[in-house]
């Protein structure tokens, strides 16, 4: 199977580092900035690095911007660029442009506008870190819809010995053990009758509230 071509537009901290967890990941990725000095750092990590502006469509045209499956636009100081660099993009033809906003406005003009997704970075790991400190056992959550999340959840002392069985955690709380995971070792279809330990961690669906209330389990 073809592998997936990234552009990333905008060397901010953001870009910058989904441009280069991407290039780690070995994907072949191509950095446009207006910045010479951006580039030129940017050049050491990444496929092909290009000095551009990216509000010029005739730029984003012999980039051969269309070409990419997915671009990410990481343009947030200054809006009117980044809604002018999505406008573009779109109509070239890509297929899926990802774009960080910087307000909910920014974010709506993006939608409006034809941007597949929108990310508000600073919102969403903060709502991630509060999740985080809010509770003891929660690692780390992805959330799936307003409501609904994945999480990982280290099972509680008081869990610990008894079985998937045991806990009726889908009756209990309405959530579903997807996984758990002991050390480096991975199980994707845990039994009902698999007993844990202290320290497996669980990766579970359900609602935000229901799984916050998994720490407070008692037999
Ligand atoms: P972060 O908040 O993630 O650090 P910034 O919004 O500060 O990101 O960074 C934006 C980046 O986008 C900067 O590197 C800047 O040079 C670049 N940039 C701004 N306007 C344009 C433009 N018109 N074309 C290309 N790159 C741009």
């Amino acid at each position: 199977m073809k592998k997936k071509q990234f552009a990333v537009v905008g060397l901010g901290r953001f870009g910058s580092s989904v441009a280069y967890t991407l290039t780690n990941m070995g994907y072949d990725v191509l950095v446009v900035d207006k910045s010479e000095n951006k580039v030129q750092d940017a050049s050491k990590e990444v496929t092909h690095a290009i000095q551009a502006d990216a509000t010029v469509e005739k730029n984003l045209i012999s980039i051969g911007l269309r070409n990419f499956d997915v671009v990410i636009i990481s343009i947030g100081e200054n809006i009117q660029a980044s809604i002018m660099a999505t406008l573009i993009a779109k109509e070239l033809g890509v297929g899926y442009v990802v774009v960080k906003a910087q307000n909910k406005m920014h974010g709506k003009v993006l939608e409006r506008i034809g941007a597949d997704r929108v990310i508000y970075p600073e919102w969403d790991m903060g709502a991630r870190v509060a999740h985080n400190l809010a509770t003891t056992n929660i690692l780390d959550y992805i959330e799936l819809a307003p409501d609904y999340s994945i999480a990982e959840v280290t099972v509680p002392k008081k869990m610990a010995g008894k079985t998937l069985r045991d806990l009726d955690l889908r009756a209990r709380y309405g959530v579903t053990v997807l996984a758990v995971k002991r050390e480096d070792d991975v199980n994707i279809s845990p039994k009902p009758t698999d007993k844990f330990r202290e320290k497996d961690v669980l990766i579970v669906v359900g609602k935000h509230d229901n799984i916050n209330q998994i720490e407070e389990f008692t037999s």
